[in-house]
């Protein structure tokens, strides 16, 4: 199909980064080409049309697919950020990287409880991260229908902390 065609095509892999011996999986061409930005964007959002009302990005380039699947979509956005940067009341989760520890924030009052939301980040990598959004999503009384990612690192087993969630990916590497 396009996006993973285009996946194939345009995602950079770069080794020893952002540490020694991670391999990253750099997707700015994809998103900086007009067509596969397109269709990845469409492909994230086809398979759960009409289960929400609002996509949440975890920040940074999370943020990219949220907005963009949100407009499409006719939905709102909600930013899931690193901590310290939302001025209002938050709930806070901190969770382990690939590398590292990091805590995540969302607002405590962004969304009426209960609204159903589509959680989007560009790579899975442990599942560290969108079990930490889902988890703050839910705190913040949302209802999670799912979480979808442009790659998948399969190696890496992140599906196991998103046990009993619906987790797509465009394509595993
Ligand atoms: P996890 O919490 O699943 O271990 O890591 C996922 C988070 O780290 C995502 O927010 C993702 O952006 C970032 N990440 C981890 N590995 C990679 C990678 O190889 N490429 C990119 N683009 N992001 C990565």
């Amino acid at each position: 199909d396009t996006a993973r065609s285009a996946l194939d095509r345009l995602t950079a892999v770069v080794p020893d980064f952002p540490s020694p011996g991670i391999l990253f999986r750099d997707l700015t061409p994809v998103f900086s080409d007009a067509v596969a930005f397109r269709a990845v964007v469409d492909a994230l959002a086809e398979p759960f049309a009409g289960t929400f009302d609002a996509v949440a990005g975890v920040e940074a380039r999370g943020f990219l697919l949220a907005a963009a699947v949100a407009y499409a979509t006719g939905t709102g956005v909600v930013t899931v950020r690193k901590a310290g940067k939302l001025p209002r009341a938050v709930h806070r989760e901190s969770y382990d990287l690939e590398y590292g520890q990091a805590a995540l924030e969302i607002h405590q009052s962004d969304l009426p409880a209960g609204t159903r939301v589509l959680v989007l980040d560009d790579v899975l990598a442990t599942g560290g991260t969108l079990a930490a959004a889902c988890a703050l999503l839910e705190r913040a009384e949302a209802t999670v229908v799912g979480c979808a990612v442009v790659l998948e690192l399969g190696a890496l087993g992140g599906r196991q902390l998103l046990a009993g969630r619906t987790v797509r990916a465009l394509d595993i590497v």
